[in-house]
């Protein structure tokens, strides 16, 4: 990362007919959007940062954050506040399929072994109340209409209503960090370039008195996650998305029963335990890349790429982006012409680094249990190393040619 004393100090503070000129407009502020406006700051950019949301507020997730998100987090300051919201060190999994059953941990991301599930209330407030601590001026409760152009090069943002007497901001870069149904996507021309059917459908809730590890249950048509967070654990059910109009039916019907066949002992575990909020769930989670950047702007987090959340990497892969971005630009923002050349790199180098996760989300939302994933989970599952390799592919620790090694070939020819 840039120290500030390293980064280009050109027109930090200015104004053009009455509105001010940031280095940096960020839309949205989440994840995605408050990572991506912290490390701005922190290389001494002037940046400003803009929700429709007020925090804090909550978002549709299973909150769980693997440890390379947890590397970052902890490498931005933030991991001992995400701790101390007391949500649990998640350094033991378990994932049982049939009658195998793996139990370890992912290899760590840096000093980081456990991964962590933290409310989202809780999370993206710690990262904007960060953001701002490094100098991001945040407007919440501002949505954003569309982009500005001069020519073909996006220089800032428009309001939706007139806020305090200004329609819109202008900046050397605008970053669009709203989401899978990003508006700013839309108005910056930001077509799909990959794109997949929708795989799956998922619903949960939380559970009081269910103590747990992180626990992964699947039989042919169905997935079952067990998250333990702050103040309860929560289950997770995914569905075939052929099912989703049976399951919205009567969601918590369906909910407990999947979890009755899939995984029977954690049902009576919750059966005994408390159910304490209401069914929430999706059956819109799209599978796409999209075009990340353009002249003056870019796309990060769910506005870039967006995979089904079974293998919930949305969180971690938005960390990866906001770094991803900040590192590529950060000491060019003041000249257009290689602003825009490491802008194209970043959008090539997102879809580089994130196809092998995206493929393989594709290839678990078919929830489908084959004959040679069975096999191979039976030899991983007689050895402690390649279990913790196997739940580190899972993580993003280790890649999938990097886990294939010589101790897997020979338990699968043995
Ligand atoms: C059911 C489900 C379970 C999931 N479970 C996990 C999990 O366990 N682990 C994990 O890593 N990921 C999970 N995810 C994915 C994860 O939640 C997302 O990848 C992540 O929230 C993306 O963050 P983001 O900042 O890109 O976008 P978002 O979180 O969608 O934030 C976008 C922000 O932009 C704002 N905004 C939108 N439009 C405008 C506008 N016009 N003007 C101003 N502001 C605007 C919104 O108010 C919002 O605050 C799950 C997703 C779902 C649906």
């Amino acid at each position: 990362m840039l120290a500030a004393e390293d980064s280009p100090v050109v027109e930090r503070t200015g104004t053009d007919e009455g509105v001010h000129v940031y280095d940096v407009i960020v839309v949205g502020a989440r994840v995605a959007g408050a990572a991506t406006a912290l490390q701005f700051a922190e290389a001494g950019h002037r940046v400003l940062m803009v929700d429709r949301a007020r925090f804090p507020s909550d978002k549709l997730s299973t909150l769980y954050i693997h440890q390379p998100g947890v590397d970052r987090l902890a490498r931005w300051g933030v991991l001992d506040a995400v701790v101390a919201t007391g949500c649990p060190a998640l350094d033991r999994a378990v994932y049982q399929v049939a009658d195998v059953r793996l139990t370890g941990c992912s290899l760590p991301a840096g000093d980081q072994r456990a991964a962590y599930a933290p409310r989202r209330h809780l999370l993206d407030k710690i990262l904007i109340d960060a953001a701002v601590a490094a100098g991001v001026e945040f407007r919440e409760g501002t949505s954003v209409a569309g982009a500005v152009f001069d020519g073909d090069r996006a220089v800032g943002v428009e309001f939706r209503a007139e806020r305090a007497g200004r329609t819109g901001e202008r900046a050397h870069l605008v970053v669009g960090a709203d989401g899978m149904r990003s508006t700013m996507a839309k108005k910056l021309g930001a077509d799909f370039v990959v794109q997949d059917p929708l795989r799956t459908c998922a619903y949960y809730s939380y559970w009081a008195g269910l103590p747990a590890d992180f626990e992964l249950y699947e039989r042919p048509g169905n997935w079952i996650g067990v998250v333990p967070t702050n103040d309860a654990t929560l289950i997770a059910s995914y569905s075939p998305q052929a099912e989703f109009d049976v399951v919205r039916a009567d969601p918590r019907a369906h909910y407990l029963e999947s979890i009755r066949t899939t995984a029977p002992a954690l049902y009576d575990r919750a059966m005994a335990a408390e159910q304490v909020d209401r069914m929430h769930g999706s059956g819109d989670q799209q599978n796409f890349f999209r075009q990340a950047s353009g002249p003056g702007w870019a796309l990060v987090g769910d506005a870039a790429h967006h995979k089904d959340s079974i293998t919930a990497r949305g969180i971690n892969d938005a960390f990866w982006q906001a770094e991803l971005l900040t590192t590529a630009v950060a000491d060019v923002l003041h000249d257009p012409v290689a602003l825009d050349k490491r802008l194209a790199a970043y959008a090539d180098d997102l879809v580089d680094g994130l196809f092998e996760c995206y493929r393989n989300t594709m290839a678990v939302g078919q929830l489908e249990v084959t004959g040679h994933k069975l096999a191979m989970l039976r030899a991983v599952a007689g050895s402690p190393r390649l279990t913790d390799r196997y739940f580190a592919t899972a993580s993003g620790v280790l890649t999938v040619e990097e886990f294939d090694d010589d101790e897997l070939d020979a338990a699968l020819s043995g």
